[in-house]
Parts: C-alpha cells; sequence; structure tokens
C-alpha cells in the first residue's frame, strides 16, 4: 500500500468537544498508537478510517479510558474542556462520553426494551428527571426496535443488534459518542440504513466519532476525517477532500488512477 504523508488540515472546527494531543498507547513494549492529535468539533461527525490492525479500536478505548490492563496510554485527552486523562470509565461516561464497542456487548437473553433501560440506567440512578423519555426519542428513530421491543436481544437481525447498541448507547444522552466499526459483519442495505441513522444523529446535537474500514460509507456522512495507518495518522481533511485524495481512493476506496478520471 502507498504510504499516505499528507498532512492537509482543512476547515477544522474552533469549537471542539474532544481535543487530543499527542496521545500514544503501548501493549507492553510494542506501540500500538504514535503520538496522535486529534479533534471533534461540537455536532460534528468525525471519522478516523484505517486498515486491519491500524489502531482504531485502540484509539477509541484509549479516549474510553477501557484499554486492557497491558494497555498503557499517556497524552492529553480534553473532553468538554476537561482533562479526562486518568479518569476512569465511569467518570468519563458521566462526562457524556459513550462508547459503541465492536462487539456490540449486548445482554442477550434480555429484551430490546430493557437493554435499553439499562443504558438509562446511569441516569436513572443520578435520579435525572425525565430520564425515560430518550426511550421514546430511540423507538422514534428505530421504528424497528419499537416493533420487536419484547424480544430477546440475542434473536435480533445483525443490523437490528447494531441499532439496538446505538439505540442504547443513546439512552445515556451522551454528548459525544464513539462508535467502532457498526457497519462490522453487515449487509451493504444494512450498512446503509445504520449509517442513515448515523445521519439523522447529527440533527439531535450530539457529536459522534466514528472509526471504520468502510472508508466510503464513513467519508459519506462525516464532516471531517483522518486515515490512520500502523497507529499514525497519515492524512487529515474536510471530509469530501479525503474522498476525493488521490491516495484514499487508491488505498482505501479500491479506485485505480484511471477510474478516477472516467
Ligand atoms: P480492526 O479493524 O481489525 O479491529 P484496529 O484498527 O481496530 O483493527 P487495533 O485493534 O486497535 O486495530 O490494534 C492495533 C494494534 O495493537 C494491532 O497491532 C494489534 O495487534 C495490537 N493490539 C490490540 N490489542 C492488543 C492487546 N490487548 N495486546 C497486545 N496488542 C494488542
Amino acid at each position: 500500500m502507498t504510504p499516505l504523508t499528507d498532512q492537509t488540515t482543512l476547515n477544522h472546527p474552533d469549537a471542539s468537544i474532544l481535543q487530543v494531543t499527542g496521545l500514544t498507547v503501548q501493549y507492553g513494549k510494542v506501540a500500538a498508537l504514535d503520538p496522535t492529535d486529534l479533534q471533534v468539533g461540537k455536532g460534528q461527525i468525525v471519522t478516523v478510517i484505517g486498515a486491519n490492525g491500524a489502531g482504531k479500536s485502540t484509539l477509541l478505548n484509549a479516549l474510553m479510558g477501557a484499554l486492557p490492563p497491558k494497555g498503557q496510554s499517556h497524552g492529553s485527552i480534553l473532553f468538554q474542556g476537561q482533562a479526562v486523562q486518568g479518569w476512569d470509565i465511569e467518570q468519563r461516561v458521566g462526562l457524556g462520553l459513550t462508547l459503541v464497542p465492536e462487539r456490540r456487548e449486548l445482554f442477550a437473553s434480555m429484551s430490546v426494551h430493557d437493554n435499553l433501560l439499562l443504558g438509562g440506567f446511569r441516569l436513572h440512578r443520578a435520579g435525572v428527571r425525565g430520564w425515560r423519555d430518550t426511550l421514546d426519542d430511540v423507538y422514534a428513530l428505530f421504528p424497528r426496535l419499537h416493533e420487536r421491543a419484547g424480544q430477546a436481544a440475542g434473536t435480533l437481525s445483525g443490523g437490528e443488534r447494531q441499532m439496538l447498541a446505538l439505540g442504547r448507547a443513546l439512552m445515556a444522552r451522551p454528548s459525544l459518542l464513539m462508535l467502532d466499526e457498526p457497519s462490522l459483519g453487515l449487509a451493504p442495505r444494512v450498512v446503509r440504513e445504520i449509517f442513515q441513522t448515523i445521519s439523522q444523529l447529527r440533527s439531535t446535537g450530539v457529536s459522534i466519532l466514528l472509526v471504520e474500514q468502510n472508508a466510503r460509507a464513513a467519508l459519506h456522512v462525516a464532516d471531517y476525517g483522518y486515515v490512520l495507518e500502523t497507529g499514525a495518522v497519515v492524512l487529515q481533511g474536510d471530509a469530501a477532500s479525503l474522498a476525493n485524495h488521490p491516495q484514499v481512493l487508491e488505498s482505501y476506496l479500491g479506485l485505480s488512477g484511471a477510474r478516477q478520471r472516467t
């Protein structure tokens, strides 16, 4: 694969909800993430695209404070203006950070409805009034989940499970929703549906950090993008420009130079 070396910064917003500077991750002696800078503007959809093993999940887990015991991270993470590096997961969730992991981690034997209620548990425990109202918003966003409210999560289709994972995360009313490869293992039609929903979420004001191997779908919905290769950001820019960058076209969108010109 041709290494990407440009560091173009285009139209990056000033009002950031997340500002990451010099973030590194090591698994033992192995460096999984080189010093990385990244920003998410308020209300923006920002994507990080990259191949298998590029370090995408590592980045999200470091932001969430959810690295495995062997993983060590350093650097600055400013979320909503607060330095959260060193905070545990619960504290980060409390400040409005939520991660939908690649494995989706639903409670298979529990109903769709109960999985969603669990997503709102922290707000319930904190005595936040009206937390249950979010359920109506989630069901409005995912009518299919409403139809299947009583069904066990383990019996849902792959796409429905992804919807439930998204819906459950939204029940926590996050200000930054981090999605780890929501398209993984889904048929193209279902991928389109999930990405339409992600795009719709923009209107709710939630900011989104979307990690994806499906560069085409991710750059289509995102405002801004980063390309991660072997633990380093090698290219960044507004999503439309990245989608037309010759090296992204060739390495991530599978289009040769000849096809670009047609
Ligand atoms: P994929 O798209 O396949 O999920 P990714 O871009 O999310 O890949 P990561 O899972 O973050 O990549 O992995 C980045 C690197 O860190 C890889 O070389 C991987 O082998 C290594 N790595 C990930 N988790 C661990 C771990 N718990 N212990 C040791 N090395 C790890």
